[in-house]
């Protein structure tokens, strides 16, 4: 099968540069489960913009330099934040509705930002903008959108990309897609962790396949750990938005004491890292809880209903009852090393969102950056994407291979819950270059022990777990090489910023079977 642009992945990076290219040629969208399901969907807080006359663009890229701890790319951030209002109107043109407040853009603060600047829609403001964009690229005629379509690879040959396959998870057959371009927008790697905000599609499988093909991976220590889920036992970690403490929640410990103030001064709204810290620390003497039970129960009803209707499901009114907090794993900074239009070392091949590394957030991300990370730089790389239309469409011989389709093995699953438990216990907020150690040790048994399962091989979630072991190892690589704790990586064992030696990305790369680092 042939078409002009291939992109891989139905969230807002995706469907935004899938719209933006249609208008130059043959879109197809590939998904691996139905189009609506991916992290976008789940995005709760909103998308970050300086919309507002006393906002500024500067105090917005002062933000996110800050808290990127010095690794984030300047000129990268600004475009960033230049970008920023003209990606709102855009999405605005796809019908996004945010909410409005006396006719204006209703404005809410989080984390890390020195002002209101975050846009939403209600607390869904990820399910708001995904269905908008789903609704135009089913009426556009120019695209077309393959859901259960899983890429298991690109195609590529001397570093030049020409497609991808793809397994037809109903019609249980291989096939090979050509493209004059091919596009990763595959979102993040959060499922590799037992503690996630994120979907189980969230297995990495774009910074695998890129990996695999010879890409560049950069920054992958930089794991973002999201201080408040719901922690309750027998509950899925649904996040509870930084929002709730952008509009007064506070956190408080088993004694009731408002404990983040001792942990740093601009308290509930300190950046991501240290409150994930704070909150690990007093977990040991109890259970973390936010509270906004002071707020107007009307108020919290309209601002929050869906983490309201969530955690009633567990039976916890939020208007009245304290909610038992703890972190997880939330978002990577690292990726496919991206210019700022989304082009990778290897030709044809872009890679724009989560699984993308831009080095815009360097050593953590800035609340709400990411949605608009999506949209800018997909974006830029839609206004230069009709130079691909040159490229020669080279279909290699066809390969059609018959799948056995999803079947579910129990010693996939063993070896799932086994990665994902180490991930965590090894991986995870606080990290020790011994659990490092014995983490790149049990990754090359799990290795060996999916390798034995090959009669399965042409099954989705083998496939998943084979790149969910790659990011791990990625992950764990990078972690165990920068001995010092900078942003979302903290080594108990290097607990301070080391400037003098670290202050520049670890950059990943496949030579052979072996591992190649290099520093930029
Ligand atoms: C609970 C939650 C709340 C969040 N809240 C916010 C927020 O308020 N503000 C903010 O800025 N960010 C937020 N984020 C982060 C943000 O949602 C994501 O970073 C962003 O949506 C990523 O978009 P994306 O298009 O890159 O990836 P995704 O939206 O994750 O889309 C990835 C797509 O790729 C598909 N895919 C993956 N692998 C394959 C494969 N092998 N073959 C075919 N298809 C594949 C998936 O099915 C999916 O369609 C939140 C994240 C979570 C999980």
């Amino acid at each position: 099968m042939k078409t002009d642009y291939l992109v891989v992945g139905s969230g807002i990076a995706g469907l935004n540069f899938a719209l933006k290219v249609a208008k130059y040629g043959k879109v197809t969208v590939a998904t691996k489960k139905e189009i609506i399901e991916s992290n976008t969907n789940l995005a709760q807080g909103g998308i970050a913009a300086a919309t507002r006359k006393d906002d500024s663009i500067k105090l917005h890229i002062e933000d996110t330099l800050k808290v990127g701890y010095g690794l984030s790319n300047k000129r990268i951030v600004e475009i960033l934040a230049e970008k920023g209002p003209e990606a709102i109107q855009n999405l605005i043109s796809f019908g996004v509705k945010f909410d409005k407040e006396d006719d204006e853009l209703h404005l809410t603060t989080e984390g890390g930002h020195s002002m209101a600047r975050v846009l939403h829609s209600g607390d869904s403001t990820g399910r708001e903008i995904e269905q908008a964009m789903t609704e135009c690229i089913r009426e556009n005629r120019d695209s077309e959108v393959f859901e259960n379509c899983f890429a298991i690879d690109i195609i590529v040959k001397n570093s030049k990309c020409y497609g991808a396959r793809i397994l037809d998870i109903k019609n249980k057959e291989i096939v090979d897609i050509f493209a004059r371009a091919t596009i990763l927008a595959t979102g993040g790697i959060g499922y590799v962790y037992q503690n996630t905000t994120n979907p189980e599609i969230a297995t990495g499988d774009g910074i695998a396949m890129a990996f695999r093909a010879g890409a560049r991976i950069e920054d992958m220590e930089f794991v973002q750990f999201h201080p408040t889920t719901l922690n309750k036992l027998g509950a899925p970690h649904f996040l509870i938005s930084e929002a709730l403490r952008g509009e007064g929640a506070i956190l408080v410990n088993e004694e009731g004491e408002r404990f983040i103030v001792r942990y740093d001064k601009m308290g509930e709204l300190a950046p991501r890292d240290i409150i994930s810290r704070a909150i690990i620390n007093e977990l040991k003497g109890g259970s973390v809880y936010l509270d906004i039970r002071h707020k107007d129960k009307s108020y919290v009803l309209d601002r929050f209903p869906m983490i309201h209707q969530e955690c009633l499901k567990y039976g916890i009114d939020i208007t009245r009852d304290l909610i038992p907090v703890s972190p997880a794993a939330h978002y990577i900074c690292g990726g496919i090393r991206t210019n700022e239009y989304g082009e990778t070392n290897i030709a044809n091949l872009l890679a724009f969102g989560e699984c993308a590394c831009t080095e815009v957030h360097g050593a953590n991300r800035l609340a709400s950056n990411s949605l608009l990370e999506s949209v800018v730089f997909s974006s830029l790389g839609a206004q230069r994407a009709k130079r691909y239309l040159k490229n020669e469409i080279e279909a290699m011989p066809q390969q059609r291979e018959a799948a056995i389709g999803n079947v579910v093995h129990q010693g996939l699953r063993d070896i799932e819950v086994d990665l994902r438990k180490a991930m965590w216990d090894c991986v995870g907020i606080i990290r020790t270059g011994e659990n490092l150690n014995l983490m790149l040790k049990k990754l090359r048994k799990l290795e060996r022990r999916l390798d034995s399962l090959d009669g399965d091989r042409v099954n989705v979630r083998f496939f998943e777990l084979k790149n969910m072991v790659t990011v791990a190892n990625l992950i764990t690589n990078a972690a165990h090489i920068r001995e010092e704790s900078r942003g979302t990586h903290y080594r108990e064992d290097y607990p301070t910023v080391d400037d003098k030696n670290w202050l520049k990305h670890i950059c990943l790369e496949k030579r052979g079977e072996k591992l190649d680092v290099s520093f930029a």
